[in-house]
């Protein structure tokens, strides 16, 4: 770090030196030549295009999707499988209906797809796409 200390000696010390930077001269070069091949053709970067396949959400229902093993678009195959929260929900009813003897109701939920889980297969290779 330079610090002026008030000391005539450094002080021209410095003027000497910006004097002899003040001299110097840059000598003016050429800037350097595009890059053309021997062709005459300008050198370019090849452009790559990359396709992005952004995948729906999994729905209920079956879908279109793409499938990353057999890499095709398919149709999914979609199968209904109970969960912790059917069982769940199958308990809850059973405890609700317990009093009036109606735990038969508890049955419900393992026969409405609505409360299972649903798992989406790739009818061509038989592929777990995923689970809704
Ligand atoms: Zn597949």
């Amino acid at each position: 770090m330079n610090v002026d200390t008030g000391n005539p000696a450094s002080n021209s010390t410095r003027r000497e030196y910006n004097a002899a930077s003040a001299t110097i001269t840059h000598p003016r070069e050429p800037p350097p030549p595009y890059s053309v091949s021997d062709t005459g053709v300008v050198n370019q970067q090849p452009i790559i295009h990359q396709t992005i396949i952004v995948q729906a959400p999994l729905k209920d229902t079956p879908m279109f999707y793409n499938c990353p093993k057999c890499d095709e678009r398919v149709f999914t195959k979609v199968e209904y499988v109970s969960s912790k929260n059917t069982h769940m929900l199958a308990g809850f009813i059973c405890g609700l209906t317990l009093w009036c003897m109606l735990c038969c109701l508890a049955a419900i939920p393992y026969y409405v797809s609505t409360f299972k889980k649903v798992q989406h297969y790739c009818p061509n290779c038989n592929t777990l796409l995923g689970t809704y």
